[in-house]
């Protein structure tokens, strides 16, 4: 322990993450925990420890039965149908979408488009807005920890409009390099495409003060959100975001449902970039005129079910409380990282000060994959490789990570589980030895 206490003392300082003073982080899964019914399941004839909540966290029975209750009592297509059912699901659907705006606290619901999540949300902007107002040599800024959903959208949107990708480089503890961002803002700017929470390191950043600077340097400004909206409350008017986007995966909520937030000016002045029904005003064979938004950008039968699963999984969230949720993950992850460093060969990736409860290392002598193989035997569900976000492993000069991610329903147990895993798997490859 005393050999120790110089490397815990240095990394706290590295890495001062946590919530001073938060509440045990066992009390609030203790309280939720009955609410996931999945978590009940043995996996590999052991309990489940779920630590693969950046890729998607787990549903509560309320969403379930919300997406379960819709397919029984209110199943019809929504929006022109002159008959009762189709009334009762558009007044669903555009109540969920009601939800969603004061989620985000948008000024108008009108500003909400549903999308399949984060992905088609940023694909939306690009070929919409993007084709329409991107010209040769403008800039589109984004940073070094990107998800590759808010990359590789913009690279064909680069190549039509000769527009050019940037990106904010990082540091060693992986935040944005400091001054980098306004540096790099310019006249030529148009776009800076920033990520809230980065999904490999967890960390936070400060976006709206670079939405501020951005727009003093004359950009728009899209946020994706997909890792933030679960662990803190976003308001995108405080923000002053053009922009935000997220997934309601990742937010308790169903797979394949998401939402845009745009300001309605900007969507008002924006193509269709999908044609097909619902989202026009009228049709012959000599051209089309568009609906007004959001209709413009909801091309064809939406997932109507999704959309109240969204609903139910954010009056869920809410109705625990963000802060509480915040305080929680944040104690828990300072209890991880204490844990993981007296791990010997452990290296965090992503040392902000702050970040969130996302926890990517690597172990000394072991793959990354190979040490997902042997923890998913001990039943510990946890993420190994580049976490679609190629460019950090390049700046890390790793080939991918360990990550562990966590929600409200994880205790002290489970990294319990997860670093006794960790240590038979050095075992097993006789590593980890102290010298
Ligand atoms: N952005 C970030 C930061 C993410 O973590 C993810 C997914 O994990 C995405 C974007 C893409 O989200 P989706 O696959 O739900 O569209």
């Amino acid at each position: 322990m005393n050999a120790l206490a110089p490397r815990l003392d240095a990394a706290r300082a590295e890495a001062p993450v946590g919530t001073p003073g938060g509440a045990p982080a066992v009390s609030l899964a203790a309280q939720v925990a009955a609410d996931f019914p999945i978590l009940t399941r043995r996996v590999r004839d052991k309990r489940l420890v779920y630590l693969d909540n950046a890729a998607t966290t787990h549903k509560p029975e309320a969403v379930i039965e919300a997406e379960r209750a819709f397919y029984r009592e209110s199943n019809a297509n929504i929006h022109r149908g002159v008959h009762w059912l189709s009334q009762h699901a558009t007044d669903l659907y555009e109540g969920a979408r009601e939800r969603v705006q004061r989620f985000l606290n948008a000024a108008r619901s009108e500003e909400i488009v549903f999308t399949r999540g984060t992905t088609e949300a940023i694909n939306l902007v690009a070929w919409s807005w993007g084709r329409a107002n991107l010209k040769p040599g403008d800039e589109i800024l984004v940073t070094g920890m990107e998800h590759h959903s808010n990359i590789v959208p913009w690279q064909p949107v680069c190549e039509q409009t000769g527009a050019v990708l940037k990106a904010v480089p990082l540091t060693d503890r992986g935040e944005l390099e400091p001054g980098a961002f306004e540096a790099m803002l310019g006249p030529r700017t148009r776009l800076a495409a920033i990520v809230h929470v980065s999904n490999a390191l967890g960390t936070v950043n400060p976006v709206a003060a670079m939405i501020e600077r951005a727009h003093a340097a004359g950009a728009r400004v899209l946020v994706d959100g997909a890792q933030a909206v679960a662990h803190q409350a976003v308001d995108v008017q405080a923000l002053g975001c053009d922009f935000y986007a997220f997934s309601g995966h990742e937010l308790c909520g169903p797979t394949g449902i998401g939402a845009l937030y745009a300001r309605h000016e900007l969507l008002a002045a924006m193509p269709p970039w999908q044609g097909g029904g619902d989202m026009i005003r009228t049709v012959s064979f000599e051209g089309s005129t568009w609906a007004d938004p959001p209709a413009r950008f909801e091309a064809g039968t939406p997932n109507i079910a999704g959309g109240v699963g969204l609903a139910a999984a954010i009056d869920y969230v809410t109705g625990i409380g963000l802060p509480r949720i915040a305080a929680h993950e944040h104690a828990l992850l300072e209890y991880a990282t204490e844990a993981a460093l007296r791990i010997p060969g452990l290296r965090l990736i992503g040392t902000a000060p702050g970040k969130t409860g996302i926890l990517s290392f690597m172990v000394e002598g072991i793959h990354p994959h190979d040490l997902g193989t042997i923890l998913d035997a001990e039943g510990v569900a946890i993420r190994a490789g580049h976490h679609c976000a190629m460019p950090v492993m390049t700046r890390f000069g790793i080939p991918g990570t360990a990550r562990a991610s966590l929600a409200i329903y994880n205790d002290e147990r489970d990294i319990d589980a997860l670093m006794a895993a960790i240590r038979g798997a050095q075992r097993m490859f006789g590593t980890g030895a102290r010298p």
